[in-house]
């Protein structure tokens, strides 16, 4: 379906769309680079936007969470919503806790996602989520953890996410062609 700029179906053909489609409206409309936006419900990432812990990167693979993961709480929009994002209104401030990161979270729900292209993004989505259960893990073991600093995640994204396309080959010849 083609939405436009307000999230809204240019031609419905009487398909209801997302419910949450105003997230995407909004970031695309916030970030300009965006080319790419994903929402997930992924559950180790849920971990981390209900806890004061920080999500931040531990693997090379997710280096591009070095500019901060923030999470929004949708309480401090709606006392009392329904804890999705169903409005222009909740896009928006959702778009502004995501700031300049390239992930947010949203308390007790999951977390949004952009990238450059499809393949970024979808490989981003998927190492936030190895990122969570690898953090979660690190901090079982009841050890000082070593995260990777904003350097290190600036160069290590810059190296490693053009490489992720041949992931992408990957997952694409697993899934095999999709009607
Ligand atoms: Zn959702």
């Amino acid at each position: 379906m083609e939405f436009d700029e307000n999230g809204e179906a240019v031609d419905p053909q009487g398909r209801r769309g997302f419910l949450e489609r105003f997230i995407h409206a909004e970031v695309y409309r916030k970030r300009p680079d965006a080319m790419a936006v994903v929402h997930s419900h992924s559950p180790s990432v849920v971990v981390f936007s209900i806890t004061k812990i920080p999500l931040r990167p531990v693997g090379h693979t997710s280096s591009f969470l070095y500019k901060g993961v923030p999470v929004f709480d949708i309480r401090s929009v709606e006392p009392a919503s329904n804890m999705l994002i169903v409005n222009n209104k909740l896009g928006r401030a959702l778009a502004e806790a995501l700031g300049d990161a390239s992930v947010v979270l949203l308390r007790g729900h999951g977390y949004v996602v952009l990238g450059d292209s499809i393949p970024n993004v979808v490989s981003r989505a998927y190492y936030t989520e190895v990122n969570a259960r690898l953090q979660r893990d690190a901090m079982t073991m009841g050890s000082d953890i070593v995260y990777m600093s904003d350097e290190e995640g600036r160069h290590t994204s810059e190296t490693v996410e053009p490489g992720m396309d041949r992931a992408w080959d990957l997952w694409r010849a697993e899934i095999g062609p999709i009607n």
